[in-house]
């Protein structure tokens, strides 16, 4: 049977974090998950894309000379225009590779703290992989949207989004950031914190990628609440003074001593938020409390440790990995009412 939809491209929307890509269409929903990397291969001095996402990341770390492994979007802000664009193609490409007349309209979300010449480049990225129509939304936006705040009504809410490379925080109120800002204080900073921690007290050295284990198996942003020494975790590294792999035990107390200045730095980006808002919409806030999402949001505790110096009522968004994505795709469904909210760089 011929069907009218079939000459369109499904319409998607595009979570580009600074740690995973997620995207979503409207018919199925979440359609690729995969972190935000890229691996290159370099043929004498030329660089060229070699692999993308997951196989990527595999490699983080693991790469001989010839190939190197980044991450274009690592602190919020495009390190690498060709590649973050290379990288936005081939996502588009490997959810759309129908061969319909009039390609996707795509949403695709921004850091707060990105310009407009990244911005651009974004857009451009995501139209000249055959979008027909792309509009831009900011990421805060987005992460309320998605954790189902109020964002359109004349109230204030307040998200903290806590990502990979950087931590956003946005006042939204009648479909409008109010306050927003963008700290590159996140979930690599609580990795490298780790890494520090364990070289100087343990004389052991530790990857990226076990330094991301630790932090999601025993992590977390405040020391146990029982005065134990809370999960404890076997990890290996080199020892720095023999240089051969080594094992150890480390506890949860430990832990959330090593990432105990990132987390405050955090804290404190919160606090002068607040401070930052107009009367009003600060008392909507102390009523409603603050939505964390992001997957620094599964960090153990780190609700807790904002409650208590924010003196606010504190939420993790249900499913804070998605939760941008979640508004985008609530967006694309709901263009009409949500329009006020997108908009194009040019
Ligand atoms: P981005 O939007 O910047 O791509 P994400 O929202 O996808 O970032 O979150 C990725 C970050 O969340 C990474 O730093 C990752 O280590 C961290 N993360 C994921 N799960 C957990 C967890 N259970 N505990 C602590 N941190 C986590
Ligand atoms: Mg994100």
């Amino acid at each position: 049977m011929f069907k009218l939809f079939s000459i369109m491209s499904k319409d998607i929307g595009i979570d580009l974090g600074t740690a995973n890509t997620v995207v979503c269409s409207t018919q199925e929903g979440i359609i690729l998950n995969e972190p935000s990397v890229v691996a290159l291969l370099d043929e004498d001095g030329r660089k060229t894309p070699y692999a993308f996402g997951k196989e990527a990341k595999m490699m983080l770390g693991r790469t001989p000379s010839k190939i190197e492994t980044i991450r274009p979007m690592k602190d919020g802000v495009i390190a690498d225009f060709r590649v973050a664009g290379e990288m936005i193609k081939y996502f588009i490409h490997s959810v759309n590779n129908s061969k319909s007349w009039f390609g996707p309209l795509i949403i695709i979300c921004v850091p707060s703290g990105s310009t407009p010449v990244e911005r651009k480049a974004i857009q451009e990225a995501a139209e000249s992989s055959g979008a027909r129509e792309v509009f831009l939304i900011e990421e805060p936006m987005a992460a309320a949207i998605g954790a189902d705040l109020p964002v359109l009504e004349p109230t204030g809410s307040i998200i903290v989004d806590v990502g990979g490379g950087t931590s956003e925080i946005g006042i939204l109120s009648l479909g409008g950031i109010v306050y927003g800002k963008s700290l590159r204080v996140a979930g690599d900073k609580l990795d490298e914190a780790i890494i520090n921690y364990i070289r100087k007290n343990f004389n052991l050295l530790i990857g990226e990628t076990t330094a991301e284990k630790i932090k999601m198996t025993i992590g977390a942003a405040c020391a146990p609440l029982d005065n134990s020494d809370g999960a404890v975790m076997e990890v290996r590294g080199r020892d720095l003074n023999d240089g051969v792999p080594r094992e150890m035990v480390l506890n949860e107390k430990q832990i959330s001593e090593a990432v105990a200045e990132p987390i405050s730095r955090i804290v404190d980006a919160v606090k002068v938020a607040l401070e930052c808002v107009p009367p009003e919409l600060s008392s909507d806030i102390v009523e409603k409390g603050i939505v964390l999402s992001g997957g620094g949001a599964l960090l153990k505790n780190l609700d807790h440790v904002i409650s208590e110096i924010t003196d606010l009522k504190v939420f993790v968004a249900e499913d804070p990995l998605l939760s941008v994505v979640n508004g985008i795709r609530k967006v694309l469904c709901n263009m009409k009412t949500f329009k006020g909210v997108l908009f194009k760089q040019n």
